[in-house]
């Protein structure tokens, strides 16, 4: 009996639902730690989650763990809550989910020790001679960004100041190192001293402010606000109210919404640890930040949706901004939703969780109708701004050049006579869509996905923006040897060359995934934005997002119609989203802006709804329709998706989980499918999918744990894979 005692069970990172059993010596790794066991032939780090003292396997024949990581659970309660919850709800592998929560030293069996954060500030006792530092520009820029208050190392070297340039200041004594360890407490010590140009609230604002510090219940806000209403105004003043009572506050923003400016306004007005997390830095960082959150150190966590697995040592806030935002959703592996993820965690943490969009998501907007949140709105502009002017251009018979019609190009000559910024919209990168004979009309397509490959002119290749397969262009066509090729619809690519010709003048430069993949590429892009060393801005959606460009006084939206009549019912969700976010941004005050949107169907509904009634309305007419084909969220969605190499083990696995669909035989489940995507085969793959749907997400979820563990079960060919989403934001995708 005393040796079943020491049974522990381990979730390990492979695909299994399931855990293994290994023996441990007393005293047992505490649950939450990790160890290194033996698997197979190697040795895997688990975590420990559960103490037991019989296995359903012979207890003798268990081997024994490898080794002990950690003296202590690695997470703290609620979120170890958390991630149970969440492996049920999206049922995804405990290991796998376990993992994923970790970073990634740790899950390499790193310590969980805390290595000294350096950071940076001004020796406010000696005295700035900038007549000094006249020939040494990278130290005068530090010395620029210090004076906004102390920052880490890393993000010092973001702005490409490295530690030469630091150690040559540290010598003429202009500015100290420090750990920020040990300098938290001080800090937090010090918090209202330093708390710098606050504005008085307005009677919005502060009655927002009220109703949040006020309320009774523990339902979520959703903060809905015109951009510029203040809502990040609003979130200060709820920090400061966190942080006065010694707690810790996690702020989740989109992916590229994180920028200088943002941690530079927070920085300013608390001079306090603010810690970030997002993809630029390196798994040494991630992990120090980690764990200045888990001993209480960082005040504030600014992070993109894997924040949401931070261990705080008491959370007091969180705050999701541009709830909306897709890049929340992660689209692969364990693929969970950041903003539904922090409402559960706030929930079990029993702390106030404000999400703040000026176009709520119509899954957030329709649980503040329905009040399951606290519904706050702020209508007026903050800063005295005005709404930018609109214009509906339809484009029908009109001569387009690159896709720009003549009415769009005076006006940007205009704006850019007057010193002003443009900014144009296309989502659609490289040079063009496609490359095809002007003789025989063949369409050069990828081999591995129903798609045609986009034409990079720039690097000569044509790219395939699906399975990112590349290859050189042809010099003449494979069909009829003609030597006629041309292109066909336009990229950003050559909108970017047709606009230099056009626009000898002025500068053009084109932000896209395709120049900003680099670490700090965006940043650089966008402060050079802002010194105006360009005129003309062109992009993809990921321009849109939480960029503040104030000379930019002219937008245009080029193809507007992409979105109308895509296959995607949420395609026309997010295009109001991006619509209203650039029009809110463009101009300011003194300089009001316009946006011209082209489409060939003006006459649109849903388009009118929104540019006559704003965002508000259209979301509500959304709904509407939503609810009148019981689309989300008025039913809740899972997609099971299968690929294989043939198409046929895929059709063969699709049968099987059809029939015990069937077999199970739920009145109000409904089982769509199998579809095949507008693209069937990709990366070599031939896809398939089914969307389960139900009026009810405890219904959804209590059918999914019965069928999974059947669809588990059952034997697929080598080749297939399948996984399943559950609340899929892109369905056929
Ligand atoms: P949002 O987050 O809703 O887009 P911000 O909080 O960024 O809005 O506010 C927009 C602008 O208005 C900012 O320049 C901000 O400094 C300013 N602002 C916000 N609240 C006030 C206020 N109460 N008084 C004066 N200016 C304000
Ligand atoms: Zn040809
Ligand atoms: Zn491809």
């Amino acid at each position: 009996m005393t040796e079943s005692l020491s049974i522990i069970q381990v979730a390990l990172p492979v695909p299994l639902y399931r855990h293994f059993d290994y023996q441990s010596p007393q005293p047992l790794p505490p649950i939450g730690s990790r160890v290194f066991v033996p698997f197979g032939k190697q040795q895997l780090l688990g975590i420990v989650v559960g103490h037991t003292q019989e296995s359903e396997f012979d207890c003798a024949k268990l081997k024994i763990i490898s080794r002990q990581l950690d003296a202590e659970s690695l997470f703290n309660p609620t979120l170890w809550k958390l991630l149970l919850w969440s492996a049920d709800y999206y049922r995804h592998p405990l290991g796998e989910v376990l993992h994923h929560a970790l970073p990634v030293l740790l899950r390499q069996g790193e310590p969980a020790e805390r290595k000294p954060i350096p950071c940076w500030q001004l020796n406010n006792h000696t005295e700035i001679t900038e007549s000094k530092l006249k020939r040494a520009p990278r130290q005068l820029q530090a010395l620029e960004l210090l004076r906004d208050g102390p920052l880490l190392a890393a993000e010092l070297r973001e702005q490409g100041i490295d530690t030469p340039v630091l150690k040559q200041l540290a010598a003429k004594d202009l500015i100290l190192p420090f750990d920020l360890h040990l300098q938290a407490r001080e800090w937090l010590d010090h918090l209202l001293l330093h708390e710098n140009d606050a504005p008085y609230l307005n009677t919005e604002q502060a009655a927002v402010l009220a109703a949040i510090n006020h309320a009774h219940d523990q339902r979520p806000f959703l903060l809905e606000g015109v951009t510029g209403s203040g809502k990040t105004e609003v979130y200060l003043q709820l920090l400061r109210t966190v942080l006065m009572q010694g707690k810790q506050a996690l702020v989740l923003v989109p992916e590229i919404g994180l920028t200088p400016q943002l941690l530079r306004r927070f920085r300013r007005r608390f001079h306090a640890p603010i810690l970030t997390l997002h993809s630029g830095m390196n798994d040494r960082e991630r992990l120090d930040t980690w764990l200045a959150c888990k001993a209480g150190e960082a005040a504030i966590l600014i992070g993109t949706r894997s924040a949401i697995f931070t261990p705080f040592k008491q959370l007091g806030l969180i705050i999701v901004d541009e709830e909306h935002d897709t890049s929340f959703k992660q689209q692969e592996g364990f693929r969970y939703h950041g903003r539904d993820l922090a409402i559960m965690r706030a929930q079990l943490e029993q702390v106030p969780i404000v999400l703040g969009s000026a176009t709520p998501s119509l899954e957030s907007l329709q649980n503040a109708l329905q009040g399951r949140y606290h519904h706050l709105q702020m209508t007026q502009r903050a800063g005295g701004a005005k709404a930018a002017q609109q214009h509906l251009l339809d484009v029908k018979n009109l001569p387009l050049q690159a896709g720009i019609a003549p009415q769009l190009l005076q006006l940007m000559d205009e704006q850019l006579a007057t010193g002003n910024q443009v900014m144009l919209f296309l989502n659609r990168r490289g040079y063009a869509p496609a490359l095809l004979c002007h003789d025989c009309g063949w369409v050069a397509a990828c081999p591995h996905c129903d798609a045609y490959y986009t034409w990079h002119q720039q690097d000569r290749r044509l790219h395939c923006h699906h399975c990112d397969h590349i290859r050189p262009v042809p010099t003449q066509c494979p069909e009829c040897h003609s030597r006629n090729l041309v292109s066909s619809g336009v990229g950003t690519e050559q909108l970017a060359q047709f606009l230099e010709q056009r626009f000898p003048a002025y500068k053009t430069i084109r932000i896209d995934r395709d120049n900003t993949r680099r670490k700090g590429e965006l940043e650089s892009h966008l402060s050079a934005i802002r010194r105006h060393e360009y005129q003309i801005l062109l992009g993809t959606q990921m321009l849109a997002k939480g960029h503040h460009f104030p000379d930019v006084t002219l937008v245009g939206i080029l193809d507007v119609d992409g979105a109308l009549f895509a296959s995607d019912f949420r395609a026309t969700e997010r295009l109001a989203q991006l619509y209203v976010q650039v029009a809110g941004r463009a101009g300011r005050a003194s300089k009001p802006g316009m946006v011209v949107l082209q489409s060939h169907h003006p006459e649109h509904l849903l388009l009118q709804d929104l540019l006559n009634n704003g965002y508000p309305h259209f979301a509500r007419t959304c709904l509407q329709e939503r609810q009148a084909l019981s689309l989300p969220p008025f039913s809740y969605q899972a997609v099971l998706r299968a690929d294989a190499p043939n198409r046929e083990p895929v059709e063969h696995f699709m049968q099987r989980v059809a029939a015990i669909c069937q077999h199970y035989g739920a009145p109000d489940l409904s089982l769509l499918g199998p579809l095949t995507p507008v693209m069937e085969r990709r990366a070599g793959r031939h896809r398939m999918f089914f969307v389960l749907q139900c009026p009810q997400r405890m219904r959804l979820q209590h059918y999914l744990q019965q069928l999974l563990p059947a669809i588990d079960a059952l034997t697929v060919h080598h080749s297939l894979r399948w996984h399943l989403d559950v609340d899929p934001q892109e369905i056929a995708g």
